[in-house]
């Protein structure tokens, strides 16, 4: 899943004690951050293979430090935890459930699309409810998140000036487009160092763009 995570971080920023969106654009993404990092230093494995899924060419096949459900956690506890320490923020406990929910929600929403290759600790068994089969409805579902996260955090912020009214809908627009191309079939895929150069660069313009997007925007 790549645009549906941001679902949850438009969520949190709405239920949120006032952690930055961009904090939580690093939050849902944090554990593939991390497998990227992984497969370029050969600590997990993947490997491209075309039309392995409707929706999803990556054959996922050893991924048990980011994407089990034990990793998911511990990791979803580091973040929590190193935001609380940095940010200091005013009730601790709140910024804490929701930095750490919105790592955790990576895991689940990766459950739902994932074949079953999301150990629960090592090895086997792996889960995964496997809606990437489905091109139409992993897209529905992923796109539909997108869009309520999106609506639920323009209906609890208001805009500063003109920027502010637009900046939401240009930031899904370019989570849109994003979630269009990686979905396209092309004549040459990349190497699984190239995917994952390619994921670190789009997560990383996808933070400072909702940096943007917060900053042209205040709570309701
Ligand atoms: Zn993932």
């Amino acid at each position: 899943m790549f645009a549906g995570h941001y679902a949850a971080a438009f969520a949190g920023r709405a239920a949120g004690p006032m952690v930055p969106l961009w904090v939580l654009f690093i939050a849902v993404q944090f554990v593939d951050f991390i497998w990227a990092g992984f497969i370029l230093a050969g600590i997990e494995t993947a490997q491209i293979v075309p039309g392995f899924a409707q929706a999803s060419n990556l054959d996922l096949s050893f991924m048990p430090y980011t994407h089990s459900f034990v990793g998911s956690l511990v990791w979803s506890v580091v973040f929590a935890g190193g935001y609380v320490l940095l940010a200091r923020p005013q009730d601790p406990w709140l910024a804490a459930l929701v930095t750490g929910g919105a790592v955790f929600s990576h895991w689940l929403a990766d459950l739902l699309v994932h074949l079953p290759d999301l150990p629960i600790v090592f090895g086997e068994p792996k889960v995964g409810f496997g809606l990437w089969r489905s091109l139409l409805w992993s897209q529905v579902l992923e796109v539909g998140l997108l869009i309520a996260g999106t609506l639920w955090y323009v209906r609890v912020t208001e805009p500063k000036g003109f920027l502010g009214k637009a900046a939401p809908w240009i930031l899904l627009a370019i989570l849109l487009g994003m979630q269009t191309i990686s979905h396209l079939p092309a004549e040459e895929y990349p190497s699984i160092e190239g995917f994952a150069v390619q994921a670190l660069l789009a997560f990383t313009v996808l933070v400072v763009a909702a940096a943007f997007v917060d900053a042209t925007r205040r709570a309701r």
